[in-house]
């Protein structure tokens, strides 16, 4: 029996899993991430998370042959270094030599979007497809691509971010990465609530989320409705121009605006399906299906890819 772990980092947790071979999560933990008590605390809380958890889920260690970890940050060229990742204060930790050490295992590491989009071919929504386009829309939006069975990254591990396409050359809004007219300045949650409030100043203080925006158009607010159609017309897109270039056979749609699931899934669909050429949008456009697990999932599959390629 071979059995992965699988970890997923986050700014506030740090979740984990033991994963079979075909996917499968054998057992779930988690812990604080704290990292204002430095690495090698980090280290020595996950080598005994490791250890408690694989005892009390009746996994014996040796049968565990690899170990992946998703970052939310930017890796070096080689995957083994963690050049920056802001919300954990990390800057140039050497991650995966790090790791091989703390629990004496090979261990491979990825961006968490990128492990995210692997998770989802492994065994979620694009279960079985060779070239994905995963698309997270959330606070903001970003993508992971899988061609080929494997992650790609690009030059520099840029690709797939195409929440920073800029679809209005003139006149959009400022955008956190300093550009304006970004993708994501006009269909991520944080657009869509943006819109929302703009066009129901009445209602402005009861719209939080983008869930509230949608349970609005849900009950026949026209101005709701026309919120959610822009965005998704937006984002469809945004998808179709990143398709067009790409290729992929399934596009998976996640995020927390996912959530709202055919409400606004199918006029993506429908702007993707408009601004695409026939033999582009053959790809099904489907939601996520693995929510919180896509990060430790993926991440053992990326330590399961490392291993196969010896
Ligand atoms: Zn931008």
């Amino acid at each position: 029996m071979s059995v992965l772990f699988g970890i997923d980092i986050g700014g506030t947790s740090v979740k984990t899993a033991f994963v079979s071979s075909e996917g499968e999560i054998l057992h779930r933990a988690e812990m604080p991430t704290r990292p204002e008590t430095g690495l090698d605390d980090f280290f020595a809380r996950l080598r005994a998370l490791f250890q408690q958890e694989a005892r009390s889920a009746g996994i014996r260690i040796q049968d565990v042959t690899g170990v992946g970890v998703g970052v939310p940050g930017f890796l070096d060229d080689a995957c083994a270094v963690v050049v920056e990742a802001v919300n954990l204060a990390w800057r140039d930790v050497p991650l995966r030599d790090r790791l091989e050490a703390c629990l004496e295992l090979p261990a491979a590491i990825e961006n968490d979007a990128n492990l995210a989009a692997l998770g989802e071919s492994w065994v979620g929504g694009g279960k079985g497809r060779q070239h994905l386009l995963c698309v997270t829309v959330g606070t903001g939006i970003g993508a992971g691509l899988v061609l080929n069975g494997i992650i790609y990254r690009g030059m520099n591990g840029m690709a797939g971010e195409i929440g920073h396409l800029v679809v209005q050359r003139q006149g959009g809004i400022r955008c956190n990465c300093g550009q304006t007219g970004c993708l994501e300045t006009v269909a991520s949650a944080t657009a869509i609530i943006r819109q929302a409030k703009e066009r129901m100043p009445e209602r402005a203080a009861n719209i939080v989320g983008a869930s509230d925006v949608f349970s609005l158009a849900e009950q026949g607010s026209a101005e709701a409705q026309a919120v959610v159609a822009e965005a998704a017309d937006w984002l469809g897109y945004g998808l179709a121009l990143t398709a067009t270039a790409l290729n992929p056979d399934c596009i998976v749609v996640g995020g927390g605006v996912s959530k709202a699931r055919e409400l606004f899934l199918q006029p993506v669909r429908q702007a993707f399906i408009r601004y695409s050429l026939e033999r582009i949008h053959e790809a099904p456009l489907v939601p996520a299906e693995l929510g919180n697990d896509a990060g430790v999932v993926g991440a053992a599959r990326l330590a399961q890819q490392r291993l196969n390629r010896g």
